[in-house]
């Protein structure tokens, strides 16, 4: 018989997807879900964005395009960093790639193997580990902690690197848990790094504009001393609700480039045409549709923390940034968070996701997408309490 070869063994998955294929069987029977499981906004992408990319189809961009994307789009992808953080960044170096994973997965597959070890947020985003895992490399996880904001702790992170550590992923604002880390304490965590030259660095930033009272972005390539040895992930999913084109970008080291470059030519030849011009017309036109998107998950955010904390035994934490909540549900006497979501899920028709499909670290919590309408939110929220307390 045929197989994959074992490495396919150990490679994981994303079970939001899962859960979103079983809210979707379950309302194709009828049942009525509100679902709070997947991490995409419900807005539709800009219509601005919609029009350049058909205009793009009209004008006949039906061929390859370069494969690590079409010069314009990586010029304004540099040109928007620089609008935003007033940083340089050579747009020679940036790769456009199908979505912020690709990044994700190219970086991990360049720099895993067995006997180094990467380390990755737990609980995080969690193709990170099943990427590692897959490589045959030590997944070492950062504890997030709760108490700490769910934000890295620079000296926690330090004390895990050793002379095998190759890579070290960061992600703020973050999956799953809305998760800012302080300027301080990246300060404190690249000043860190600096005395281990041999680990590279992942950041991920797709959350980058999604951020809540006043708080601003800390991107990593404010901190040239680690430039030379930064990963920076971005993309359009999220900031321009454009999860299903498959846009995301990254600025690779020199190091690294020629690789990725590469893969590129291997992998995927060069992303879709037509969605790069989309892309262009994202960044080159009003960033109003960014800012509204934004305050209207703020109303949101306050909606579900709210909410959330007047359910009998839950616990959130005011989240700073993306579109997640991140409850403590240990007080509502489930002892295991997967459980609880699917009791959820199959009794009370609210998709959520368990902790611990982020990591161990996920144990003891909930995870709530609130990129979903206001009304939603409100139904989701009155039918967890009923089953919470007819559960009790
Ligand atoms: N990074 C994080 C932390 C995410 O949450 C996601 C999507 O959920 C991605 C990257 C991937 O984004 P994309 O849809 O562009 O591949």
């Amino acid at each position: 018989p045929i197989r994959p070869v074992p490495a396919f063994e150990r490679i994981g998955e994303e079970n939001a997807f899962a859960v979103l294929a079983r809210a979707a069987a379950l309302a194709g029977e009828g049942r009525d879900i509100v679902n709070l499981g997947i991490g995409q906004p419900d807005f539709r992408t800009p219509e601005h964005i919609v029009e350049a990319a058909i205009k793009a189809l009209r004008d006949g961009e039906h061929g390859y395009t370069p494969s690590i994307g079409i010069a314009p789009l990586r010029e304004a992808v540099a040109a928007d960093i620089h609008r935003r953080h007033g940083t340089q960044i050579d747009p020679g170096r940036v790769v456009i790639v199908p979505g912020g994973k690709v990044t994700m997965f190219a970086a991990i597959l360049m720099l895993g193997e067995p006997g180094v070890e990467i380390l990755y947020p737990d609980p995080g985003f969690p193709i990170y580990r099943s990427m590692i895992e897959f490589t045959g490399a030590t997944p070492v996880p950062v504890p997030i902690r709760e108490e700490n904001g769910f934000a890295f702790s620079a000296e926690e992170t330090l004390a895990l690197i050793t002379p095998k550590t190759r890579l070290l992923i960061l992600n703020s604002p973050a999956n799953p848990t809305g998760g800012v880390t302080p300027k301080a304490e990246i300060d404190a965590l690249v000043a860190g790094l600096e005395r281990h030259p041999h680990v590279a660095i992942l950041s991920d930033e797709i959350y980058d504009q999604f951020l809540f009272d006043g708080e601003a972005h800390t991107t990593l390539l404010a901190y040239p001393e680690i430039r030379n040895r930064l990963i920076l992930l971005n993309g359009w999913s999220k900031t321009y609700a454009m999860t299903g084109w498959r846009m995301g970008w990254a600025l690779w080291p020199p190091a690294l480039f020629e690789a990725v470059r590469k893969l590129s030519v291997n992998a995927w030849s060069c992303v879709n045409a037509p969605a790069q011009f989309g892309a262009l017309a994202a960044l080159t036109g009003p960033q109003d549709c960014v800012a509204a998107m934004v305050a209207e998950f703020d109303t949101r955010r306050k909606l579900v923390v709210d909410g959330l904390n007047a359910l009998p035994g839950v616990r959130c934490a005011t989240p700073k940034g993306a579109f997640y909540a991140f409850p403590n549900i240990s007080g509502t006497g489930w002892s295991s968070a997967k459980a609880l979501a699917n009791a959820l899920l199959e009794t009370a028709g609210v998709a959520t996701i368990g902790g611990p499909d982020f990591g161990v670290h996920g144990e003891g919590y909930i995870r709530l997408s609130y990129a979903n309408s206001a009304e939603n939110i409100r139904r989701a929220l009155e039918r967890m309490g009923d089953f919470l307390l007819s559960a009790r």
